[in-house]
């Protein structure tokens, strides 16, 4: 938790020396607060105090990263229990669980789909985070050739899932260059763990399904070890076990700074479920509460891309709407006498309109207007998407040059600032109110321009 400047104020001196720079300890404190100075500035701070103020400054929740430069997963350093009081900052990686006690050649098919999926949303390109392969088999030889075979599909981050040290241990020997995520440290095996997660320089997960307690003490062993980068395990599987368990942990690590919960969660969906639309509904679950890695055991296509949208939703800045760059598009191979339509330049809005106007098949110029990310009602009652707004942007984008009629239409939604905009437009301009619906712009094209 992170401390007020009086509270900082306290730790210091207070012998107002002005070796730091500032008048007083307390001008210094308040800096220190709004982290504008360092505290290394002050060459009198108690070894207690620093550990103080170095514990005050930490995160809560601790940035675990695996994977290589190229393919990389950063989850964790959250710092709300609820998505709306500012942002959930780090999704969660979503990974694929394989086995070794498969055959070689199911492995490399679910990995090289799992490495190929991709999935585009408003303008951005998703896909799935990495592989999780467990050692089901006991043996290390099996191990390493799976953990081969999927090397040779994907650069994926991945998720090392063996009992024992032995045989993570001959993993790690085998990987390359990357960083996967040991998983994991238990009551029994925590020490040789530890071992190899600093010899290959590892995040540790850290499994403990037998309470919360039991769970923070083996995190306390792991950590005093040396080990910094922490994943917990509580062992819940199910839908409510999960719901409360988790919550428990953000709650305690965020609201009451118990540093030993401050890591990111794994969880495993498919393991308590009968079908892949439970683990699919529970994986959204995690989604929103809150898992950081969530380990599928069942790829469909299908079922990720609903996973996918919920996570853009859950982790996009709520304050921040996805933005369209203003301008002037193109659909088809439109000409002179192609249709204008106009809407706003918030992203949803964007691709709905544009997807219909695709579906259409009618080659068209669609005008988005710069509205603040908005959407079309919204941004209409902000003032955002008015007829003066509109002109200008016919005019700064230079639309007259593009057709040779004067028509444009707007969306029926804002019908209201029709005479308004025509009167803006001025000359021969004709505003023609499309559709309330973007589903209903090919019909309208269709039937109405034409
Ligand atoms: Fe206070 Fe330290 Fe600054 Fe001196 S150097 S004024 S003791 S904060």
């Amino acid at each position: 938790m992170p401390l007020n400047a009086l509270q900082i104020y306290k730790l210091l001196p207070k012998t107002n020396c002005k070796e730091c720079g500032f008048p007083t300890c307390l001008a210094f404190a308040m800096k220190l607060a709004a982290k504008q100075v360092e505290l290394d500035a002050c060459p009198y701070v108690s070894d207690e105090a620093k550990a103080a103020l170095i514990a005050a400054s930490r995160p809560p929740m601790r940035l675990i990263t695996i994977g290589s430069d190229e393919h990389k997963i950063e989850v964790g350093n959250e710092t709300e229990l609820f998505r709306h009081d500012r942002s959930f900052y780090h999704p969660p990686g979503l990974m694929v669980r394989v086995k070794d006690t498969q055959p070689i050649g199911e492995i490399e098919e679910t990995v090289s789909q799992v490495d190929g999926y991709s999935v585009e949303l408003v303008g951005m390109t998703f896909g799935l985070d990495g592989i999780a392969l467990e050692n089901a088999s006991g043996e290390a030889n099996a191990y390493v050739k799976a953990l081969k075979a999927v090397r040779a599909n994907t650069d994926l981050p991945l998720i090392l899932m063996a009992e024992d040290p032995k045989v993570m241990a001959a993993a790690l020997e085998n990987l390359g260059d990357t960083v996967p995520l040991i998983y994991a440290a238990t009551e029994e095996n925590w020490s040789d763990m530890v071992e190899l997660a600093q010899k290959h320089k590892c995040p540790l997960a850290v499994y403990e399904a037998d309470g919360l307690n039991e769970l923070a003490g083996l995190v306390e062993k792991v950590e005093e070890a040396g080990v910094e980068d922490i994943v917990l395990d509580p062992g819940t599987r199910g839908f409510s076990d999960s719901l409360s368990v988790l919550t428990q942990i953000r709650r305690l690590a965020l609201k009451h700074n118990f540093h030993l919960f401050g890591y990111p969660i794994i969880t495993f969906p498919g393991e308590k479920t009968d079908s892949i639309e439970e683990e699919t509904i529970l994986a959204g679950q995690y989604i929103a509460k809150y898992g950081g890695f969530i380990v599928l055991d069942r790829f469909d296509p299908a079922e990720v891309y609903p996973l996918i949208t919920l996570r853009l939703n859950i982790y996009t800045d709520p304050r921040e709407p996805i933005q369209m760059e203003p301008g002037i598009y193109e659909f088809g191979e439109p000409t002179a006498d192609s249709p204008l339509l106009t809407t706003t330049n918030f992203s949803l809005t964007y691709f709905s309109v544009a997807g219909e106007i695709e579906a259409s098949g009618v080659p068209s110029w669609l005008l988005v207007t710069a509205s603040e990310g908005m959407s079309v009602l919204t941004a209409w009652a902000a003032g955002n998407f008015d007829a003066e707004r509109i002109a200008k942007d016919v005019k700064k984008f230079g639309v007259a040059d593009k057709i040779s009629h004067r028509k444009i239409i707007i969306p029926g939604l804002v019908a209201v600032i029709m005479g308004e905009l025509e009167e803006e437009l001025g000359g021969d301009w004709e505003v023609m109110v499309g559709p309330k619906e973007a589903m209903e712009i090919p019909r309208y094209l269709e039937e109405v321009w034409r």
